[in-house]
C-alpha cells in the first residue's frame, strides 16, 4: 500500500507547522510520499491564503525539500487554487499550475457581503448565515445549490487532479441547522454534480479535515455520497487536509475500509511518473 497525503498546510498559509516538519510527520507515519498543498493566492486580501510575494520562496523551499529528502519520501509541489464566483482561477491560480506537480481545485468563497468582502463557506457559522443572508436574500437553498453549480463549473471547465472536500457546506450545518441533508432537492443537487464530474478526469477527495479539526463526525463528503460516486465510477483520493503534525493520517486506517467495504476498488495517487490507481 502507497501511504500518502496530498493535501497538507504549512504556515505559508493557516498551517501551524513547517513544510518540513509535515514532510518529517509523513516520514514517521512510514508514508512514500506527501504533497504540500498551502492554499494559493487570492486576488484579493486574505489571512490565511498564502500572500503573493511568498509565492516564490514557497516553491523554492518545497524543491529543495524535495531534494533534500529524495532518498527518503517522495515531496511534491502542490496548492490548494481556489475557484471563486465570478471570476474562476484567476490568472495567477491557472498560471501557477503549471509550475506545480498538482492542484487541489477547492472552493471556499461563495459569495460578497454586502461591504463588498468575500465570505467563506467554511469559517463559523455566523459568518455563513449573513453571507446566506446578504448574497442569497436568505435562501440556504439557493446558497447550496450555487455552490454544487460552482464545483461542476470548476471541474468541467479545468478537470482539477483533485476536487477539494466536495460538501465543504457540511462543516457549519450541525444538525441540519441550516439546511436538510435529507431533502431531496439536497439529493438533486449533488446528483447533478456528481453526474458533470463523471465526465472528467477529477479524482474527487474523501477529506478528514473536519474529523481532525473537531467540526464533524463524519468525512467530506459523507458516505451516501460516496455510494453515489461509486456508482458513477468516479475515482477517489483520500485526504487529511492537516494543518498540523498530527493530523497527517488522520482517520486513514478507517477511510481505507469505508471505501472497501463501499466497493471502491481502488484509490488514486501521484507518482514521479503521474497519476496512477492503487488496490486497496
Ligand atoms: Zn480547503
Ligand atoms: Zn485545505
Amino acid at each position: 500500500m502507497h501511504l500518502t497525503n496530498l493535501h497538507t498546510h504549512t504556515t505559508y498559509c493557516d498551517g501551524k507547522f513547517s513544510a518540513e516538519d509535515m514532510i518529517l510527520a509523513a516520514v514517521k507515519s512510514n508514508f512514500q510520499s506527501i504533497g504540500i498543498s498551502t492554499h494559493g493566492p487570492t486576488p484579493f486580501v486574505s489571512e490565511w491564503n498564502i500572500q503573493l510575494d511568498k509565492v516564490e520562496k514557497y516553491i523554492d523551499e518545497i524543491n529543495f525539500l524535495k531534494r533534500k529528502y529524495k532518498d527518503i519520501i517522495e515531496v511534491f509541489l502542490g496548492m490548494e487554487l481556489d475557484y471563486i464566483p465570478g471570476i474562476g482561477f484567476d490568472e495567477t491560480s491557472r498560471s501557477l499550475m503549471k509550475k506545480l506537480d498538482y492542484y487541489i481545485g477547492s472552493i471556499h468563497y461563495l459569495g460578497y457581503f454586502k461591504n463588498g468582502i468575500m465570505w467563506t463557506v467554511d469559517y463559523n457559522i455566523e459568518e455563513l448565515l449573513q453571507g446566506i443572508n446578504e448574497s442569497f436574500n436568505g435562501d440556504a437553498r439557493f446558497a447550496v445549490e450555487t455552490y454544487y453549480n460552482l464545483i461542476s463549473e470548476m471541474a468541467v471547465k479545468y478537470e482539477p487532479p483533485i476536487i477539494g472536500h466536495l460538501e465543504f457546506l457540511k462543516k457549519n450545518n450541525k444538525k441540519n441547522i441550516i439546511f436538510d441533508e435529507n431533502d431531496i432537492w439536497y439529493f438533486k443537487a449533488v446528483e447533478k454534480c456528481l453526474d458533470a464530474i463523471k465526465n472528467t478526469s477529477s479524482s474527487i477527495e474523501i477529506n478528514t479535515g473536519g474529523i481532525a479539526r473537531g467540526y464533524t463526525s463524519e468525512q467530506y463528503p459523507s458516505t451516501f455520497i460516496l455510494k453515489m460516486i461509486k456508482e458513477r465510477n468516479i475515482p477517489v483520493i483520500i485526504n487529511s487536509d492537516a494543518h498540523t503534525i498530527e493530523g497527517i493520517d488522520c482517520k486513514f486506517t478507517e477511510m481505507y475500509k469505508l471505501v472497501k467495504d463501499l466497493g471502491f476498488d481502488s484509490i488514486t495517487y501521484l507518482t514521479n511518473e503521474g497519476w496512477k490507481k492503487q488496490k486497496i
